[in-house]
């Protein structure tokens, strides 16, 4: 049985921590109006007690239900068609002008494309994808390709995502890492929760000797309103087991993943 004591706080404040670690790029991220109540500075000396436990929400992906079906898409196409046409409306737009006609269409279909992952449950990608193997050294995928839609302003998100795991008996295919960041991607989100919900899931699928997730992105919402920074990235990882106690665990992910 996995242990589930442990507050899922201490985990946002490493993520936040290692945040900073990782290079300088946080500047885009103060300017967000609110940022989903983390915390920004983790105390020194915080994480002493050196425990292992998977954190607080383990178990949470494989009870996750989908929210949506491919017939619910149908069902509530018609709806989001109609909703478009109003937002059309109340932009200006005459949604009768010819380069529009079609446009509420596909812009529902496209969005309902952009959160597919609503349809998807990661123990359906997961099933018959982990190996007992004796391999005990760093697994390491990165360059992962992700696009998402930022939940507060409904515009993408969009960048890279680097995992890393230690193995302990037990590996996925290669292949269904980058399964796990397009389901969760692939709906309306937070960049830390997406962050967050890779490394949970891949913790509980191979309950590892730990896991790294570093996801550098690139927020529309920040990047074409106001005086943003064209270029500015926003980085965020989750780091549990040994890759969050253990620092040179830890800085030999870093390492791979920049190289
Ligand atoms: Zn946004």
């Amino acid at each position: 049985m996995m242990e589930r004591s442990k507050p899922s706080q201490r985990e946002s404040e490493a993520t936040s921590s290692n945040d900073a670690a990782l290079n300088g790029l946080l500047d885009g991220m103060e300017k967000m109006p609110k940022w989903n109540g983390t915390p920004k500075e983790t105390p020194k000396g915080e994480k002493s007690s050196g425990t292992r436990a998977p954190c607080s929400s383990v178990m949470e992906s494989w009870r996750e239900e989908r929210t949506r079906s491919v017939e619910d898409n149908e069902m509530s196409l018609p709806g989001i068609v109609t909703a478009y046409t109003t937002i059309l409306r109340g932009l200006g737009e005459d949604p009768q002008r010819q380069g529009l006609l079609k446009t509420p269409y596909r812009a529902a279909t496209a969005m309902q494309f952009f959160t597919k992952g609503y349809q998807e449950k990661i123990i359906d990608v997961l099933n018959d994808a982990i190996f007992d193997e004796d391999h005990d050294e760093m697994v390491i995928v990165k360059d992962i390709d992700m696009f998402s839609m930022c939940e507060h302003h409904l515009v993408p998100i969009f960048g890279r995502v680097h995992i890393g795991y230690l193995p302990n008996k037990r590996v996925l295919g290669l292949s269904k890492l980058a399964r796990i960041v397009e389901i969760y991607s692939r709906r309306l989100q937070v960049q830390e929760r997406l962050t967050k919900q890779i490394a949970v899931a891949i913790t509980e699928a191979l309950q590892p000797a730990g896991v790294g997730v570093v996801v550098e992105a690139t927020h529309m919402c920040m990047v074409m309103r106001g005086v943003q920074k064209m270029n500015s990235k926003t980085v965020t990882s989750t780091m549990l087991g040994v890759f969050r106690e253990d620092p040179k665990t830890r800085d030999e992910f870093l390492t791979l993943i920049r190289s």
